[in-house]
């Protein structure tokens, strides 16, 4: 009894230091967790099928923070040391002042980096503001360059709208990324046409394998692995690229002779979990220590009731709640059931 009275106070001591040692929280694993993805919305002007398809029920707005609500919570993890921001959704750009919040946000003491992933339809007529408000790189998902593909997988013909954001961005100096998931007997043929974006324009080219989360489950994605066999076998020369492009798990490659790298994350067959960085909050406020697994601790009364002890005790304890590693390639263990619409990816 003893030991174990021993044991449970020097694990409680450890992450305690764990989490406080350099002002960065760290979880039990010792990993730095410096990073922190919003959702802001869980609704979207695009109706992917793998992601938000026709007839998903939506929360009701009563649900969802508002703005002044995830300022605070923002507020409180970066005095935990959560130094970057990713602004997701649903789509981000359907919420009404967007790059307001991020303005704010960009203004909170220690928040170093706000960056966004869109779908790009709403990007061009927000660009201005959404510069002005300091946001500091884009994601685009692009998963075809096909208008009857495109319009097959988000519901909409709108191709030529989210390639016009992509240069818009790209002309006023923002760096972009585009990020794709290829599905096999649908869009997997694509990688060609996609990768030579980054032959021809200073972006890098992303490919995500599809995860069994929400409506994701009933679509099979191309392994990465066979993705880059392709890639080797058609352009022979490609080393790693070992430079920083961003704050996930991405690995990158380049191709000889292209403005920029293309991209892997490996959710299924690549095991990126023993660098993870990152905290999630859903568009509910729930903080999500993992997005393979249900867990996650609720900020929101807490933030609505202004008790910002608590937010920052919710935050610490979502961050020692995080697991070793997620389970996607073991389909039947993953137990987030929530759409990937409300999570934000
Ligand atoms: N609406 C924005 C967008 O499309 O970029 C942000 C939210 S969306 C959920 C973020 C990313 O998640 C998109 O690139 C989308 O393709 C990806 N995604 C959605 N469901 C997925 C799944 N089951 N597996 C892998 N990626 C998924
Ligand atoms: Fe909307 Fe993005 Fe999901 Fe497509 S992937 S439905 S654009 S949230």
């Amino acid at each position: 009894m003893k030991e174990w009275y021993a044991a449970v106070l020097w694990m409680f001591c450890w992450s305690r230091f764990l989490e406080t040692e350099g002002a960065k929280m760290r979880d039990l694993l010792g990993r730095t967790v410096d990073y922190m993805r919003i959702s802001i919305t869980d609704r979207c002007n695009l109706r992917c099928r793998y992601c938000m398809p026709d007839g998903i029920a939506l929360r009701p707005m009563s649900e969802i923070l508002t703005f002044s609500e995830m300022v605070r919570v923002v507020r409180q993890a970066a005095e935990l040391g959560i130094c970057k921001l990713k602004i997701t959704g649903g789509e981000p750009l359907v919420r009404k002042g967007c790059a307001e919040l991020i303005g704010k946000l960009k203004n909170i003491s220690g928040i170093e980096q706000v960056t966004m992933t869109t779908n790009g339809i709403l990007l061009k007529e927000n660009l201005e503001g959404l510069l002005a408000a300091g946001l500091d790189a884009v994601n685009i998902s692009l998963d075809t360059l096909s208008e009857e593909k495109f319009e097959w997988i988000t519901g909409f013909r709108k191709l030529d709208t989210v390639l016009s954001a992509i240069d818009g961005a790209l002309e006023a100096g923002l760096k972009v990324k585009i990020n794709t998931v290829l599905q096999p007997g649908i869009n997997e043929e694509e990688w060609e046409g996609l990768i030579l974006l980054a032959r021809d324009k200073r972006l890098d080219v992303r490919f995500i394998e599809m995860m069994p989360i929400g409506c994701g489950r009933k679509y099979p994605g191309l392994s990465n692995k066979e993705l880059f066999e392709m890639i080797k076998e058609r352009y022979g020369n490609v080393e790693r690229d070992d430079r920083i492009h961003g704050n996930g798990p991405a690995v990158y490659v380049q191709i000889p002779g292209f403005a920029g790298s293309i991209g892997f994350i490996s959710a299924i067959h690549g095991r990126f979990c023993g660098s993870c960085n990152r905290i999630r909050m859903t568009a509910a406020g729930d903080i999500k220590p993992c997005l393979c697994y249900q867990d996650s601790l609720s900020v929101r009364k807490a933030a609505r009731d202004k008790n910002d002890s608590e937010v920052r005790e919710i935050i610490r304890r979502a961050v020692l709640m995080k697991p070793e590693k997620h389970c996607f390639e073991e389909n039947k263990n993953v137990t987030e059931l929530r759409k990937m619409v409300e999570i934000g990816g």
